[in-house]
């Protein structure tokens, strides 16, 4: 075992050392197919020899995802401690379901929830479930809601379910992310529960029309979703404002930040964020703009009780549940799972409070940066580019400038200097930037924007 863990950690240390000077993306997905198509196997097989035949069979498809100049959607590249501690997360083998399974598992994600409490200005008693992501983090969050405002309406949602339920109004920006939706979806609530409010040119809530929205209908069990940090633009809502409008309403506040809410870490961007804590409930990431390894995401509460009857459950063998004070499993939809707080835990202990507020101090003057590059070479930059995001676009207002934008996309990808992706917004097509990773500097961001405009010339 000790040989096989070491030449792994081996292997994943020279990947991620050959990132800076790695292309971006990698060969082709039929390829990465082809090496791993192979017929079950009937025979045992020595594990170092399904090491180095894993090692084999992935080398070409990985992608530099964790490197400086990975541009697309959302991601960062996992800090060293962090990937080093996630690495002993699975050589330790810990279940992170209660502390009868694992005191330390359970230890390091109330340590780490309370330094990330600290961190985002979020109110020191609410509860920390380590989820998934984002996604995860919504729906716990919703789910959250959906008991508490149905609680509210005398209805007990976990005994009795959602047939014959009064119904639970949602309310939620035109620019919330795909990942409600689906919550919504999860939960029963049902895509058309939604109330959609318009948003402003950001991209950010319309308070006016919050307020519009709210005040249309009866009184009866709502939740407002709102965000920090839209997908496309970086815009964060209004929180202070449109809580106060929400809770003045009697709704459930959840606020979508999975990568947004960092700005609160940053007293230089906190302002965008001001007023976060007086919501209900937050989705955050730690797999994005923390530079934690995947998957990592906080679902997080305000009332650890209702987070708790939102989510756990009882057994006769079990131990722990159930009691006054949360065990891990009482706040994630899993019961079984990796313990995701030593890795948590690791990259909070690295940064501390000064490194997490300069991560994303830098990322954030990186996105202005790749902005005035990209303007000064003759690029159009489309958003207001508050946090770490750049929408760009080549050539017209119409169908010939998306044409053009989307073929410069083309060969900037084709290029493998850096990568970002493309997106629709408002109906045209922008070439969009993040920048989320730990270990971007200036000089590839000049690189990345030299190919940018070497592409556009082409194009
Ligand atoms: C990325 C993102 C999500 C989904 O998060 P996952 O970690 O991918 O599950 C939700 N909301 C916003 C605003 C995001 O940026």
């Amino acid at each position: 075992m000790a040989a096989l863990l070491a030449r792994a950690a081996a292997t994943a240390a020279a990947f991620r050392a050959g990132l800076p000077d790695r292309p971006v993306p990698a060969a082709d997905p039929q390829r990465s197919a082809a090496a791993f198509d192979r017929p079950l196997p009937q025979a045992p097989t020595p594990p170092a020899q399904v090491l180095d035949e894993l090692v084999a069979a992935a080398e070409d498809g990985l992608m530099a995802t964790p490197g400086p100049r990975y541009f697309g959607f959302v991601v960062g590249g996992a800090l060293a401690s962090a990937t080093a501690a996630e690495m002993l997360a699975a050589g330790w083998d810990q279940c992170a379901f209660n502390t009868a399974l694992s005191p330390a598992a359970s230890a390091a994600e109330r340590a780490a929830g309370r330094w990330l409490l600290e961190l985002l200005g979020l109110p020191a008693t609410a509860s920390v479930g380590f989820v998934t992501g984002g996604q995860a983090a919504n729906t716990v969050g919703l789910a959250a809601a959906r008991h508490h405002v149905l609680a509210e309406a005398g209805w007990d949602v976990e005994r009795d379910g959602l047939a014959g339920a009064p119904r639970v109004r949602v309310v939620a920006g035109v620019e919330r992310h795909a990942t409600i939706d689906r919550s919504l979806r999860l939960l029963g609530l049902g895509s058309a529960a939604l109330q959609p409010v318009a948003a402003d040119g950001n991209g950010a809530i319309d308070v006016r029309d919050l307020q519009r929205v709210l005040a249309a209908a009866a009184p009866g069990p709502t939740v407002v979703c709102l965000q920090a940090g839209n997908v496309n633009t970086g815009a964060c809502d209004d929180l202070r404002t449109a809580i106060g409008l929400a809770h003045d309403h009697g709704a459930w506040v959840h606020v979508d930040g999975a990568f947004g809410l960092w700005a609160a870490a940053d007293p230089a961007r906190a302002h965008l964020v001001a007023g976060v804590e007086l919501a209900d409930s937050w989705a955050c990431d730690g797999h994005k703009w923390l530079n934690l390894p995947y998957d990592s995401g906080f679902a997080i509460c305000s009332r650890p009780g209702v987070h708790v009857a939102a989510l756990s459950y009882t057994a006769s063998y079990l131990t722990g549940s159930g009691s006054a004070d949360p065990a891990p499993a009482d706040l994630t939809p899993e019961s079984s799972r990796r313990a995701r707080g030593f890795a948590a835990w690791a990259g909070l202990r690295e940064l501390g409070a000064g490194g997490v507020a300069a991560l994303v101090a830098r990322c954030c003057a990186l996105a202005v940066r790749f902005a005035g590059g990209l303007a000064a070479g003759g690029a159009r930059i489309a958003n207001d580019v508050v946090l770490n995001q750049v929408l760009v676009r080549f050539g017209d207002d119409g169908e010939a400038g998306d044409a053009r934008t989307d073929r410069v996309l083309e060969a900037v990808q084709r290029d493998g200097t850096c990568w970002m992706g493309g997106t629709t917004w408002r109906g045209r097509r922008y070439m969009r930037i993040a920048v989320s990773n730990a270990t971007t500097t200036e000089a590839d961001v000049d690189r990345s924007v030299a190919a940018v405009l070497r592409a556009a010339r082409a194009c």
